[in-house]
């Protein structure tokens, strides 16, 4: 199997590439990456560039770039991920499955019925724990880029974001009427997903978003929990548009 690795894009120059950071120990101990292995680098704008280890030391792995490719694994439509945010370790699961699944960004939001309120420094810690998750997740899924993760966001505040995407919804288990399915087709090339928290968006929320540009949307006859709601839209997306 070849290992990939996100590194830099200061970090590869010509047919020279250096692994630094964390990913060295983890390389060397864990996957016990050796002299003449063969691995992939992403410098995370989509190019995939397969490579040679040369040497290794304790803070930097030196490798020869052999050929390099663009990543046959990115979506066409970019979809966003405007998340309440859920309780304990639930947002750690979210962002590494929706990262699996294709992910452009996700956006942690606070929300009326949000449990969960931050103080700055957790919300800092929190920041930096996620990024790595997505990072992880992006190399052990092959993705071109890694998803960013947004500074938590206000909820009315993510809602002046509609404005930047070809689609904009706000998944709600009381819509009868409309399907995100309905809204898929293969012109949407951008598309915000808002989901709500625990215990769901308020109906005055769920207006205020309408009144932003969102599409109230359901996604099927059964209440999913937040942790499933992206993950599924994800997934109806990939369906609709990807396969
Ligand atoms: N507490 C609510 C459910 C909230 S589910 C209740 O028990 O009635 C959490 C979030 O997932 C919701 O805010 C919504 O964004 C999304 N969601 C869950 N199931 C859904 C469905 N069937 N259709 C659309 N959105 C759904």
């Amino acid at each position: 199997m070849t290992r990939r690795f996100f590194i830099p894009p200061g970090n590869i120059s010509g047919s020279r590439a250096l692994i630094t950071g964390s990913d060295v120990d983890h390389a060397r101990r864990v996957l016990r990456l050796k002299e003449g292995d063969s691995i992939e680098l992403r410098d995370g704008s989509g190019r995939v560039f397969a490579s040679k280890i040369i040497s290794l030391k304790a803070d930097s792995i030196s490798c020869e770039v052999i050929s390099s490719r663009s990543a046959r694994s990115e979506p066409k439509t970019k979809v966003s991920l405007l998340q309440s945010i859920p309780k304990e370790s639930k947002m750690d699961m979210i962002i590494q499955k929706c990262t699996e699944l294709g992910v452009s960004e996700i956006i942690p939001v606070q929300s009326e019925r949000s449990v969960v309120r931050l103080s700055e420094e957790k919300k800092k810690s929190r920041l930096a724990r996620w990024q790595k998750i997505a990072k992880e997740a992006a190399e052990q899924s092959g993705r071109g880029i890694i998803p960013r993760i947004n500074a938590i966001l206000d909820f009315n505040e993510s809602l002046k974001l509609a404005g930047n995407f070809d689609l904009s919804v706000i998944p709600w288990e009381m819509e009868e009427k409309t399907t995100l399915k309905k809204h898929l087709n293969s012109g949407v090339a951008s598309i915000l997903i808002a989901v709500g928290p625990e215990g769901g968006f308020s109906k005055a929320e769920v207006d205020k978003a309408v009144e932003a540009g969102f599409r109230s949307v359901s996604l099927g006859k059964r209440i999913l929990r937040t942790e499933t709601a992206g993950i599924a839209a994800l997934a109806m997306i990939n369906y609709a548009l990807e396969m």
